[in-house]
């Protein structure tokens, strides 16, 4: 049966504000799943709490909308609990670099196979406009009655150095790059963590989308505002680790270009290395039907019900070894 784009979509009524970025990823991820011909039901999207946690309400594939900073403990779970599902997390700023960013970096270190996306707009939205641990040093949004105090976080650097195999970043109105580059993502083998430049037109007045467009900017020799975003797929730029020995220079080029910001700001692939293997090889290793066999397949009760472990048994074996 072949899935239609209106398939991934819900009846939930959409609320976020118009002119949200928001609306921009929820259609890319729509259509990444559509091209790829994932069925719904085969699609589990967790979010934390923020704007963005109403991404998986708006959708047909099944959701968990869980707590703040936590999506990732519960995607690693479901995933370990069964491999065959595609698993997506889904989370803003605040979400998932200020309370979240423990399971962040903690998740880099497993290589899951799954995909984090994180909506990044600078400020906490659904709080009504708290600055966020992206917004940059010095900055004062309109919902803020000083500027921003605090230096910013890097997530794709954060990112990087945690341990992600895949790392992106695109913006919420280039709907058609988004959509690559979550596709990008879920194909790739290992975790993959894409940052998307989310406008919030109405609480972060400064990187506005007429901002990223450099509506603010001289125009160019066709007398068009010069754009500040550019693509690293046509600048040359290899975000492809070959061997482990490129591992710094790679590392290296990610810190550096994924730095840039203000006049240029770059959206693409930064870093894809598949040679680290995944957690679930990792744990195939040690339990070889794992995949066959993983938690969600396995039978847990009798035909009448009742749990079909003998604990007597169970509680036999461990103090026959702990006797050992
Ligand atoms: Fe979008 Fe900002 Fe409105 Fe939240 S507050 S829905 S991020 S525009
Ligand atoms: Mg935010």
């Amino acid at each position: 049966m072949a899935f239609k784009l209106q398939d991934y979509r819900s009846e939930v009524n959409i609320d976020w504000c118009p002119g949200c970025g928001d609306f921009g990823i929820l259609s890319a991820l729509e259509m990444a799943l559509n091209e790829m011909q994932i069925a719904p039901h085969n699609v589990v999207i967790f979010s934390g709490i923020g704007c963005s946690g109403k991404t998986p309400h708006f959708t047909s594939t099944y959701g968990i909308h869980t707590l703040h900073g936590r999506s990732l403990p519960y995607a690693i779970g479901a995933k370990l609990t069964n491999p065959n599902l595609e698993v997506i997390v889904v989370g803003g700023d605040g979400d998932g670099l200020g309370i979240g960013v423990g399971h962040m970096v903690n998740a880099g270190r497993r290589n899951l196979n799954i995909t984090y996306i994180i909506y990044n707009n600078g400020v906490y939205g659904l709080t009504k406009g708290q600055a966020s641990p992206t917004l940059k040093l010095g900055l004062k949004t309109k919902s803020l009655p000083q500027p921003n105090l605090n230096q910013s976080i890097n997530p794709v650097v954060l990112a990087a150095v945690s341990g992600y195999t895949f790392i992106a970043r695109s913006y919420a109105y280039d709907v058609k790059h988004l959509r690559d580059m979550i596709r990008r993502g879920v194909e790739h083998k290992g975790l993959a963590f894409i940052e998307v430049l989310q406008p919030c037109p109405t609480y972060n007045d400064i990187n506005t989308k007429e901002w990223y467009e450099g509506h603010d900017r001289p125009v160019d020799k066709t007398g068009k505002p010069q754009q500040r975003l550019y693509k690293l797929d046509e600048t040359g730029f290899d975000p492809v680790t070959h061997n482990e020995k490129e591992l710094d220079q790679k590392l290296t080029q990610v810190v550096l270009k994924s730095s840039e910001w203000g006049d240029k700001i770059p959206i693409g692939i930064f870093y894809i290395n598949e040679n680290i293997p995944t957690y679930e090889e990792r744990i195939s290793q040690r339990i070889p039907n794992y995949k066959e066999l993983p938690p969600a397949k396995q039978q847990i009760h009798l035909e009448n019900g009742l749990p079909n472990i003998d604990l007597n048994k169970l509680l036999d074996e461990l103090s026959t070894k702990l006797e050992k």
